[in-house]
């Protein structure tokens, strides 16, 4: 069988229609500055950007606290339902247009609720877009509390049972500043959310050392890494990996905006897919970061002289790692199957 050649607009083309799916992606960080701007002026929330090429501007980071306070400000516009329902609906229009069938989305409720949003507003206006896009759209949905590892780990448990109240809720994971909140801090509420038959992920690895992802696992007891790109410099770590085939979501455009690699082309993914890692590749907060889902793949796999054929892997890989049914996985990898074919009887 012949297999795709690599040039970059051969690429492109074939990324842009390639069924995708996301498993890395923050809704808050989803904010574009035009919504951005709109909702500031809606709900008379005085922010330091008063324009939309300032906070454009704005979106220039150091590290990973630099760009968090960013984000945080950023997501101090959300206040009421109807908020939450566009941002979310903004995001799941871009995966119709970027050929996303699946994906599964981050919430930082915490956040709002020290913003004075109650949680019944945050989840109603995202699970309502999830809804409409599934109706709509057909695309498939999971939404994953995020519990924010720089704040008190204390309320956590009751904040994750009102949530699951609520309904609508698939999984837990942990962000915000890794280094110096080591994920052993959060074993009560994985604990908890293992016993709720909540699936469990956390970002570990990508500012932290390998210990954090070791925690994660034997700690936490969670089923995919967010990140997880330290994972190199430690190869009993990456045995583990391979042999329990847990997922890597790896998020190359958001690493070179913060600094983990200087540039694209010192990105590890190829050497994390040489290595036998389930890899995946994700746009954690894509309007921050200069691009949604396709972009990360085309520019990634393009500087890192990879192919569309890898581009297939990793969208297997992602299905695998996805928390949906049997039977979704199967249809998603059908599609991928035809679309891989169907590309090659072009050649
Ligand atoms: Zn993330």
């Amino acid at each position: 069988m012949e297999t795709i050649t690599n040039t970059k607009g051969m690429l492109a083309d074939f990324v842009e229609e390639l069924p995708k799916v996301e498993l890395h992606l923050h809704i808050e960080g989803t904010l574009e500055p035009e919504l951005l701007i709109a909702l500031a002026q809606r709900n008379g929330v005085d922010i330091p950007y008063k324009t939309i090429e300032a906070a454009r501007a704005a979106y220039q980071f150091e590290d990973l606290q630099s760009f968090l306070n960013v984000y945080y400000l950023g997501a101090s516009v959300l206040r009421e339902e109807r908020d939450f329902y566009e941002l979310t609906l903004a995001y799941m229009s871009r995966c119709k247009a970027q050929q996303i069938r699946h994906t599964e989305l981050f919430f930082d409720p915490q956040t709002h609720l020290a913003n004075g949003v109650a949680l019944a507003a945050v989840m109603g206006g995202i699970n309502a877009a999830l809804r409409d896009a599934e109706r709509d759209w057909h695309i498939s949905s999971a939404l994953i509390l995020c519990i924010e590892r720089d704040r008190d780990p204390q309320p956590a448990v009751a904040l994750l049972e009102r949530a699951c109240a609520l309904g609508g809720i698939a999984g837990i994971g942990l962000d915000s500043a890794e280094l110096g909140n080591p994920p052993e801090k959060f074993q009560e509420v994985f604990k908890v959310a293992k016993s709720m038959g909540l699936h469990r992920v956390a970002h570990a690895g990508e500012e932290g050392p390998p210990a954090y992802i070791w925690q994660a696992l034997d700690v936490l007891d969670v089923e995919r890494i967010d990140h997880g790109v330290r994972c190199l410099e430690d190869p009993a770590l990456v045995r583990r990996l391979v042999d329990d085939r847990i997922p890597l979501t790896v998020c190359p455009f958001s690493n070179v905006a913060l600094k983990v690699f200087s540039r694209l082309s010192e990105h590890n993914l190829g050497r994390l897919l040489k290595a036998g890692l389930l890899a995946t590749i994700h746009s954690d907060d894509p309007a921050y970061f200069g691009g949604y889902l396709s972009e990360n793949i085309i520019e990634t796999l393009s500087d890192l002289d990879l192919t569309a054929e890898d581009a297939l892997l990793l969208e297997r890989n992602a299905v695998e790692a996805a928390f949906c049914t049997d039977q979704r996985k199967q249809s998603l990898l059908r599609d991928l199957d035809q679309y891989g074919a169907s590309y090659r009887n072009l050649l």
